[in-house]
C-alpha cells in the first residue's frame, strides 16, 4: 500500500513549462479557470513583480506584512498552512534579520527585493491565492454566510445523544456542543463554534475502512463479501442480501466485514513481518497513519474510555459478526472476534471537526489532501465511496437526504455529518443530539439551509438559473458576466448573444455602475437590430424593457441617439413611444484627447470598474495580480478612475493612482476623472485628482 505518492500540483521552482500550457484538453473547466492566466512567454519575474505591485498599496516600494497577512487569510489560508511554509520561513526570517538590525519601521515592512525572493518558493500557490483564483473566490463572505446558516441551526435543541454506548451519553454542557467545519479542494479552510473538541469517529470510520478495504484488494474481491444496494433496514439490523453478503459497507455489517478485509494478506501470509504477533498492532498504526493523512497531518487520537464502553455493550454487532460467520459470509481467513475488536477500535479514533472537513475536502479533491498535497487514495475508490456515501451514508434517510440535499454524506452515532461536495470542498458538522432516525438533528438542519442557499445539490446543475447562490463565482465576476456582456453585445448588435443570454435568465433591464443599460448603448451605437427586438419585447410584455430607463446623468437611450446623431434610431424610437431625458447638454468628446484604452479583455475591465465603483481595494489588488490593466475603459471609455472619482472612493482613487493609472482620461463624453468628482460633489476625490492635475496637463470641464 502506497499512502506517500505526492501530487504535483505543489512542485516547488518550477516555472510553467510549455507542456503547462497545453493542457486544456484534459484538465476540466472548472479546474481551468482556477489555473494562472499567464501568457507563456512571461517570466517568473514578472509573476512576482505583479504579486507585489498589487500589495504595495501605496507604491512605496514595500509590502507591510498585515497587508500579506490579510490578503492570506481573507482567501482562507492560514500564514502557517504548510504549502506557504517555504514563503513564510523566508519572510520570518528577513524580518528577525531586520529586527536585529534596529531597523523599527521594516519589522513590518517587506521591500521588493526579499518579497520576491521569499514568494518564488510557493509561488503557484501565493499566486492563486492573491489573484483570488481558488474554488470559493470569495471566501470571507461565504464563511460570513454560512456562519449566519451555523447561527440559525444552533437555535435547534431537539433530539437526544445516543445512549446505547454509555460514553456517547453526553450531559450538559457537552451535549449541546456544535462545530461546523469547512476545507475546499483548494486548502481554503474555515471552521466555527466547537471546532476543536474531539469526539469519536464512529460510522465515519466506515467509508475510510471501506477505502482501505478497496486499496488493499480492489473492488472486485472487495464486493464478494459485500453488497451495493441499501438496506432499507436500519444501521445495525440483523439482515443480509439475498447472496448472504452485507447490503452496502456503509451499515455496521458491512463495515465489520471491510474491517476484516483490512491487513488481511499480512494476516495470512505474514509477509514482510518479523514478528507475526506484531500484526494486530501494526494494523491499527496503519489505520491512524490513513486518518493522519487524510486530516493533513493533524493527530487523531483514540478514545480508550468510547472503545471499553463500546466493547462491553456491543451485544448487536457480536450478533451479527455471529450471523456472518454462520452465514459464511466472511474470507476464511478472519477471526471474528479479531474483526469485531479491530471495528469498535476504528470507532473509537478522535477527531475535531476541522480535521474531519479535511477529510471530507480529501475525498471532495478525489483522494489528495487539499492542505498538503498528499495523494492518500486513488480517485477510483474515492469515486465508489462517494457512490455509497450517496445511496447509503445517512441510515435510514439515506434517499430523502439525497432527494433533499443531494451530496454524499456519512453520518455517526457521536453526531458527526460529513458531507462532500465533489470538486468544491468537504465539510463536517458535529452536534451530539441525534434524531430518531439517528442522524445528527443540527447536522441535518445545516445541510439543508446549506443547499437552499447554494447551487450545491448534486443535480442544481441541470435547473440552470435555480436562483441559488454559486460560491464558485466571484460576485463581481458574476455582475460583469451578466451585465457587462449584456450591455457589450448590445452596443456591438450581437443579437444571437442577447437571446442566449435571455434563455439563461439574465435580465434585459440590467443596469451598469452608471446605470446604463443594453438599451442605451444599442441607441448609442446605432445598433438597429438590437434595439427593435427591444421594442418587440417592450410590446409584448411592457415590463420587460423600459424604453426610457435614465442613465447616471438622467438620459435615455433616445438622448444618446440624439447626441451620435443616428436618424433612423431616432424615428424608430420615437415611433416606439421613447422620449428624451436630462442629458440634452452632454456633448461627444473630442476624441483625440487623451484617449481611453480599449481593453482586450472586456469582461475583466468590467470587474475592475465595478470594483472601483464599490470602493472594493481587495477585489482591485486581485485584479493587479492577475495583471489587468488599470487604464483599461468600457463600451463608453468609462475608466475604473471615472467611476471612483464619480463615487467618491478616495482610497480607491488613491490605490489606482500610485499604481499608474491616466488621471486625465475622457470617456464618451469628454469627461475626465476630475470633472466626475466635481459633478458629484465629491470634495476629497476632487481635491486629490486636482492635486495630481497639477503635475499633468488635465483640465476638468468647468
Ligand atoms: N460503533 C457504533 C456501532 O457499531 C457505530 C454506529 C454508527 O455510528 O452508526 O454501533
Amino acid at each position: 500500500m502506497n499512502y506517500s505518492e505526492k501530487s504535483s500540483s505543489f512542485d516547488r521552482h518550477r516555472p510553467m513549462k510549455q507542456a503547462d500550457m497545453h493542457c486544456r484538453v484534459s484538465v476540466p473547466q472548472s479546474k481551468l479557470e482556477r489555473l494562472p492566466s499567464v501568457p507563456s512567454s512571461e517570466s517568473v519575474d514578472e509573476r512576482e513583480e505583479r504579486l507585489f505591485k498589487s500589495l504595495d498599496y501605496g507604491n512605496h516600494g514595500y509590502v507591510l506584512t498585515s497587508d500579506l497577512q490579510r490578503a492570506l487569510t481573507n482567501i482562507g489560508l492560514a500564514p502557517n498552512d504548510r504549502r506557504l511554509s517555504e514563503s513564510m520561513g523566508a519572510l520570518t526570517a528577513f524580518l528577525k534579520q531586520a529586527q536585529l538590525s534596529e531597523e523599527e519601521d521594516t519589522s513590518r515592512h517587506i521591500p521588493r527585493g526579499p518579497f520576491i525572493d521569499a514568494v518564488r518558493s510557493n509561488i503557484v500557490l501565493i499566486e492563486r491565492a492573491l489573484q483570488g483564483r481558488m474554488v470559493i473566490p470569495d471566501f470571507r463572505t461565504f464563511c460570513d454566510e454560512v456562519d449566519a446558516l451555523y447561527e440559525r441551526t444552533k437555535l435547534n435543541r431537539q433530539g437526544a445523544p445516543a445512549d446505547y454506548i454509555p460514553q456517547l451519553n453526553l450531559g450538559e454542557p457537552d451535549v449541546d456542543r456544535f462545530a461546523m467545519a469547512l476545507c475546499t479542494v483548494d486548502g481554503q479552510q474555515h471552521a466555527t463554534g466547537d471546532y476543536e473538541h474531539r469526539f469519536t469517529v464512529q460510522s465515519a470510520s466506515k467509508p475510510v475502512n471501506y477505502c482501505m478495504a478497496l486499496a488493499e484488494h480492489g473492488p472486485e474481491f472487495v464486493h464478494e463479501y459485500i453488497g451495493q444496494e441499501p438496506s432499507g433496514s436500519s444501521f445495525n439490523e440483523l439482515t443480509l442480501n439475498k447472496q448472504n453478503k452485507p447490503h452496502n459497507p456503509m451499515i455496521n455489517a458491512g463495515a465489520l466485514m471491510s474491517s476484516s478485509l483490512i491487513g488481511l494478506s499480512g494476516r495470512t501470509s505474514g509477509a514482510g513481518q518479523e514478528d507475526p504477533r506484531a500484526w494486530a498492532g501494526e494494523r491499527f498504526a496503519h489505520v491512524m497513519q490513513t486518518w493522519r493523512a487524510l486530516c493533513g497531518q493533524e493527530e487523531p487520537t483514540f478514545s480508550t474510555s468510547v472503545y471499553l464502553s463500546e466493547r462491553e455493550t456491543a451485544d448487536r454487532n457480536h450478533a451479527l459478526a455471529y450471523f456472518m460467520r454462520e452465514k459464511r459470509a466472511f474470507p476464511s481467513e478472519a477471526c471474528l472476534h479479531d474483526v469485531l475488536d479491530f471495528y469498535i477500535q476504528c470507532c473509537s479514533i478522535e477527531v475535531t471537526a476541522q480535521m474531519m472537513s479535511v477529510v471530507a475536502g480529501t475525498l471532495a479533491n478525489g483522494g489528495v489532501c487539499p492542505v498538503t498535497g498528499e495523494r492518500v487514495f486513488s480517485s477510483e475508490i474515492v469515486r465508489h465511496c462517494l457512490s455509497m456515501m450517496s445511496s447509503c451514508g445517512m441510515y435510514d434517510y439515506s434517499g430523502e437526504f439525497a432527494f433533499k440535499v443531494g451530496l454524499p454524506a456519512k453520518s455517526s452515532v457521536s453526531g458527526v455529518v460529513m458531507v462532500v461536495i465533489p470538486n468544491v470542498m468537504g465539510l463536517c458538522t458535529w452536534s451530539p443530539r441525534l434524531d430518531e432516525i439517528g442522524n445528527s438533528a443540527r447536522g441535518l438542519e445545516f445541510c439543508q439551509r446549506l443547499v437552499d442557499t447554494y447551487n450545491f445539490h448534486n443535480f442544481d446543475s441541470l435547473t440552470g438559473l435555480s436562483g441559488k447562490r454559486d460560491p464558485r463565482m466571484d460576485p463581481i465576476h458574476q455582475r460583469a458576466l451578466s451585465v457587462n456582456e449584456m450591455i457589450l453585445a448590445a452596443s456591438k448588435g450581437d443579437l444571437g448573444a442577447i437571446q442566449d443570454q435571455l434563455k439563461r435568465g439574465s435580465d434585459l433591464q440590467c443596469k451598469d455602475y452608471d446605470l446604463r443599460t443594453p438599451l442605451h448603448l444599442a441607441a448609442a451605437e446605432n445598433q438597429l437590430n438590437v434595439v427593435g427586438f427591444f421594442i418587440e419585447r417592450q410590446r409584448l410584455d411592457p415590463e420587460s424593457v423600459n424604453l426610457n430607463a435614465r442613465d447616471r446623468w438622467g438620459g435615455t437611450p433616445l438622448d444618446d441617439a440624439y447626441l451620435q446623431s443616428h436618424a433612423e434610431m431616432i424615428e424608430l424610437l420615437e415611433q416606439a413611444g421613447a422620449v428624451r431625458g436630462d442629458a440634452r447638454e452632454r456633448t461627444l468628446a473630442q476624441r483625440n484627447t487623451h484617449p481611453a484604452l480599449v481593453t482586450s479583455d472586456p469582461l475583466k475591465t468590467g470587474e475592475l470598474i465595478w470594483a472601483a465603483s464599490r470602493g472594493n481595494l481587495t477585489a482591485i489588488s486581485k485584479l493587479v495580480a492577475q495583471g489587468v490593466s488599470l487604464e483599461a475603459a468600457d463600451y463608453d471609455l468609462r475608466t475604473a478612475m471615472h467611476l471612483a472619482a464619480a463615487e467618491g472612493e478616495t482610497g480607491v482613487l488613491r490605490y489606482l493612482l500610485a499604481h499608474g493609472a491616466t488621471v486625465n482620461a475622457r470617456d464618451r463624453w469628454g469627461s475626465t476623472p476630475l470633472d466626475e468628482a466635481i459633478r458629484h460633489n465629491a470634495v476629497d476625490a476632487a481635491e486629490l485628482l486636482r492635486a495630481k492635475c497639477e503635475t499633468v496637463t488635465c483640465q476638468a470641464d468647468e
